[in-house]
C-alpha cells in the first residue's frame, strides 16, 4: 500500500466533536470502527489506496483517561482491546481520535511516543498486519490523520473527507495555494479553498449522454482535474441534438460516448486527467475506479446500474448525485405538458437523504427485466414475447435546454456543499424543477426504517466498505 486516506460521515463528526471538544479544556479520546476498502491501483497516480470509511463511534469513558495534560493524552488499555475485539470480528480498522484544544495542528511527541505501543498492543493482539488510523482533531476544527502499518512506519492520510449534508475536505496547506490563471475570477466568487478541493477530488460521471456529457463538460471549467467517464454506447445521429462534444462524424464513425466526451474535455487544456471506462458500470472492469472516486455523478437511465450505485453511497461513504428528466406531452393538447421535469437527487449516508427506492426513483420491476437482460437475454426475449416483462418502449424525449440544466443543477448543489454559497440548511436532498412551472419543488422524505440500503437499523451497512460479496449482493 502507497496511499491511504479517510471519509467520515459528518454525524460521526458531529458526535465526536462533543465527546472530544468539552468546555473544560482537557484532551479526551474516542475509537472509530472503520469500514476499509483496497484499491488496487489508483488509476490517476498508479498507488495501490487504502481508503477507510468511519462505521461506528466508541466514547473512551473518562475514568479510563488516566492523564490528560495540555498537549498528550494516555489511556488505560481496556477500552482499547474492547475495540479491537469488536474490530476484529467484524473486520473493521480501529481509528483513534483525539483532541488538542490548546494545542498544535501537529502529531506531538507525546503522540510519537505513545502510538507504537497501541499498534504494537493491536498487532500483537489482532494478528501482524493490522493497522491502526490516528486522527487528531485541531483548535480550528481540522483534522489530520495518520495510518501505523507497523511499531516504525506511518503512513499521512492524504486526505480526510467529511460527507453528509456538506462535503467537507481536509488536508495539508487547504486553501493556501494559488488558483492557475483560468481560475482565478472564479476564486474571487468562491475563494482559492474551493479550486483547491476540486482540483483534488476524483469525480466519475456514469453515463454520457445528454446529462452526462453537459457534467463532464462543466467539471474541467469548474477545476476538476480528475476525471473518470462510463458509457458503453456509440454515438448515434439521433444523440446529436444533446450530446455536448459530439459531431457528425463520430456518428457516422460509431465513435464511443466517451471517446468523444474525453476528446472535448482534453482539448480544453486545463490539465485534466480523464480516464474512459466503455463499459455497464457493474462490470467488475469498473469496480476498482469506482472505490477510488471521492464524488459521482450518475446520469443514467439504466435501472440495474442505478440500484447497484444506490447501494453503493452508502456503504462507501460516497456522495452520489443522481439525476433525471421526465418530459410527458399531453396527449389532448399538442403544446401543454404533464411532466417537464428535471431532478436531482443525493445520494449520501445522511439524515434526510433517503435512497432512490424510498424516493421510488428506481424501478424495480424494470431494474429485474435490465437484469435478466444482461444476464439471460434468450429467456428475455422469451419473456418479453409473452409479455411477462415490460421491454423498451418508444424512445423518450430529450431536449438539450432540460438536459443541460439538470446537469448545472447537480454541479451547483455539488459545489454549495463543498463551500456553502446557499448559506446553512442550503443543501438540497432532491430537488424536481418543474421547467414548465417555473418552480422547485423540495419533496422532504420520512426515513424508511426498514429500508435495506437508508434505513441504518438493525444490521449496519453505512460505511462497511469492502465486504464479500461486493455491497452484500449476490451477484
Ligand atoms: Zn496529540
Ligand atoms: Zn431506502
Amino acid at each position: 500500500m502507497n496511499t491511504a486516506s479517510l471519509t467520515m460521515q459528518e454525524q460521526h463528526l458531529n458526535s465526536l466533536r462533543e465527546l472530544l471538544l468539552s468546555a473544560d479544556g482537557k484532551k479526551r479520546a474516542a475509537y472509530v470502527l472503520c469500514g476499509r476498502t483496497v484499491i488496487d491501483t489508483d488509476p490517476w497516480d498508479g498507488q495501490s489506496h487504502r481508503k477507510f470509511t468511519s462505521y461506528e463511534v466508541i466514547s473512551v469513558p473518562d475514568n479510563e483517561i488516566i492523564s490528560d495534560f495540555a498537549e498528550h493524552i494516555t489511556w488505560k488499555t481496556d477500552s482499547f482491546v474492547r475495540a479491537l475485539q469488536t474490530a476484529q470480528a467484524k473486520k473493521l480498522t480501529v481509528a483513534l481520535f483525539h483532541s488538542h484544544p490548546k494545542g498544535s495542528d501537529k502529531f506531538s511527541s507525546q503522540d510519537d511516543t505513545n502510538e507504537p505501543d497501541l499498534i504494537q498492543l493491536a498487532q500483537n493482539r489482532n494478528g501482524s498486519d493490522t493497522q491502526l488510523l490516528s486522527v487528531i482533531l485541531t483548535p480550528e476544527d481540522n483534522l489530520l490523520g495518520r495510518l501505523w502499518i507497523t511499531p516504525q512506519e506511518t503512513i499521512p492520510l492524504r486526505m480526510i473527507q467529511v460527507v453528509g449534508d456538506s462535503i467537507r475536505l481536509h488536508y495539508p496547506n487547504r486553501g493556501q495555494g494559488v488558483s492557475p490563471v483560468a481560475f482565478q475570477r472564479q476564486a474571487l466568487a468562491f475563494g482559492e479553498a474551493l479550486n483547491q478541493d476540486l482540483s483534488m477530488l476524483r469525480i466519475g460521471v456514469v453515463g454520457c449522454g445528454g446529462t452526462g456529457s453537459a457534467v463532464a463538460m462543466l467539471l474541467p471549467k469548474m477545476g476538476v482535474r480528475n476525471i473518470a467517464l462510463f458509457d458503453k454506447d456509440i454515438v448515434e445521429d439521433t444523440n446529436l441534438n444533446r450530446l455536448h462534444g459530439a459531431c457528425q462524424p463520430d456518428a457516422n464513425a460509431m465513435t464511443p460516448k466517451v471517446e468523444v466526451v474525453a476528446r472535448s474535455l482534453v482539448e480544453l487544456g486545463l490539465d485534466v486527467q480523464v480516464k474512459t471506462y466503455e463499459a455497464w458500470v457493474g462490470e467488475s472492469i469498473c469496480r476498482d475506479v469506482l472505490k477510488a472516486l471521492d464524488v459521482i455523478f450518475c446520469c443514467t437511465d439504466d435501472h440495474v446500474g442505478r440500484l447497484m450505485l444506490n447501494r453503493f453511497a452508502y456503504y462507501y461513504v460516497t456522495p452520489i448525485f443522481d439525476m433525471g428528466l421526465a418530459i410527458e406531452v399531453s396527449q389532448t393538447e399538442a403544446t401543454s405538458f404533464q411532466a417537464l421535469d428535471g431532478r436531482v437527487t443525493v445520494l449520501a449516508p445522511a439524515p434526510g437523504h433517503n435512497c432512490l427506492l424510498c424516493r421510488e426513483v428506481i424501478n424495480p420491476v424494470i431494474a429485474r427485466d435490465e437484469g435478466l437482460k444482461r444476464t439471460n437475454p434468450t429467456e428475455y426475449e422469451r419473456r418479453k414475447a409473452e409479455a411477462y416483462v415490460i421491454g423498451e418502449g418508444n424512445p423518450s424525449p430529450a431536449v438539450v435546454l432540460f438536459t443541460t440544466e439538470v446537469a448545472i443543477m447537480a454541479m451547483q448543489e455539488l459545489v454549495h456543499r463543498l463551500q456553502g454559497f446557499r448559506g446553512k440548511d442550503g443543501s438540497t436532498a432532491h430537488r424536481v424543477r418543474k421547467f414548465h412551472l417555473m418552480s422547485d419543488r423540495k419533496p422532504a422524505a420520512v426515513p424508511n426504517l426498514s429500508c435495506p440500503v437508508c434505513g441504518n437499523v438493525g444490521v449496519q451497512w453505512w460505511g462497511r466498505g469492502d465486504i464479500v460479496p461486493f455491497l452484500n449482493q449476490v451477484e
